[in-house]
């Protein structure tokens, strides 16, 4: 089997009056991210992960900001789309990995929902091919002034 590596990387802002959501989570938290989807910071960068692999392009491109129908969209649907165009191809996704930096809201105590919601997108991938972890930077720079998050993925995909 032929395989190839793809990167992701997003960031957004964090916002008062908006929901929390990462890997597809709602997460309890007095702030939430900015963008016109859901701004899920972690999903978008799996997104670009995956689709980068297949050099399918990115989210900005497949899931542009001026299509209204895409306003607060759940990015977990835009990822169940991504995976069927995948599946389409006949694309099979070996394994996920990924880093979410903030400082705030501690991201261990979500990543079995964030697995368990990111799977049943990616057609049930298993967990134990699925990583998420999260990191501090120190309080240095925007994540650490808790101005935004930033994410980062990659993924590995099979070609038959
Ligand atoms: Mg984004």
């Amino acid at each position: 089997m032929d395989v190839r590596v793809g990167i992701g990387f997003d960031v957004h802002a964090f916002a008062e009056n908006r929901r929390l959501v990462l890997g597809g989570v709602d997460i309890d938290y007095p702030l939430g991210l900015l963008g016109h989807s859901d701004a899920d910071v972690l999903l978008h960068a799996l997104i670009d992960a995956l689709l980068g692999a297949a050099a399918l392009g990115d989210i900005g491109g497949l899931f542009p900001d001026s299509d209204q129908s895409l306003r607060d969209a759940d990015s977990l649907d835009l990822l169940a789309r991504v995976y069927g165009l995948l599946s389409g191809r006949g694309i099979k996704i070996i394994n996920i990995d990924s880093v979410v930096i903030c400082e705030q809201p501690k991201i261990l105590p979500h990543v079995d929902a964030m697995k368990a919601a990111i799977s049943r997108a990616l057609g049930g991938l298993p967990a134990g091919r699925i990583g998420i972890k999260g990191k501090t930077s120190e309080g240095l720079g925007f994540t650490g002034r808790r101005e935004g998050i930033a994410a980062q993925a990659v993924a590995l995909l099979g070609f038959d």
